[in-house]
């Protein structure tokens, strides 16, 4: 089974893309989502953070996400302790996950792929761009955060000119229409592909 990153900056349509490839029956993971159940979940996780972090990491009801957010802003080094703890424990779940699925191919959509090796683990990586205006725009009217706190995560991010040359195939998501094209397209070459290597 073909693994395929799906990736792409904050308000680029990543989830709206992973949907369309859900729509076609493919196996979605959303690292994002898994990576949250799993904060709350995996005593690994628990145990390292509040190492990193002290007790307020965690409050009764789960991850403390004020604190952590708060304690991450402005911090590369300690944004990057956290990244270092949690994506580990999401790259076994994803792999148990992998295992379990019957496809010729499956998707793992990531925020984060090329900036810490993750794609090394793909066949191949989708990327989806869109104006760094549009994305901005995008997720001012999906939610709370400030256009300061959008640009801070974009910070974090490489660009797409640097992910572009790591990418098997690239989605400009500006019109709906055309990604959805786009996705057609690339579900068939990618069947074809792994059919051929099965
Ligand atoms: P994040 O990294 O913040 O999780 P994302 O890359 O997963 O974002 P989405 O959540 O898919 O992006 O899209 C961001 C917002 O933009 C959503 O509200 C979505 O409905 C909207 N959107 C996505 N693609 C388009 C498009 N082509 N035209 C208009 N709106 C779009």
């Amino acid at each position: 089974m073909k693994i395929v990153g799906l990736t792409g900056g904050i308000g680029s349509g990543k989830t709206t893309v992973a949907k369309m490839f859900e729509a076609l029956n493919v196996p979605i993971y959303i690292a994002d989502v898994e990576a949250k159940k799993l904060t709350n979940s995996s005593k690994e996780i628990r145990r390292d953070l509040i190492k990193l972090l002290g007790n307020e990491a965690y409050n009764t009801t789960g991850l403390n996400k004020k604190f952590v957010a708060d304690k991450i802003f402005n911090s590369p080094k300690l944004l990057n302790a956290v990244n270092n703890i949690i994506h580990p424990q999401v790259a076994i779940h994803f792999k148990q996950w992998a295992q379990k699925q019957n496809s010729p191919y499956v998707i793992k959509e990531a925020a984060i792929l090329f900036e810490n090796g993750g794609y090394k683990d793909c066949d191949a990586v989708i990327l989806i761009t869109a104006p760094k205006e549009i994305r901005i725009q995008r997720v001012l009217a999906r939610d709370k955060s400030s256009k300061a706190e959008i640009e801070q995560r974009m910070k974090n991010q490489w660009s797409d000119d640097k992910k572009r040359k790591l990418a098997a195939f690239v989605i400009e998501n500006i019109e709906i229409a055309n990604t959805q094209n786009e996705v057609a397209k690339i579900h068939k070459t990618l069947l074809k592909t792994a059919s051929a290597q099965n």
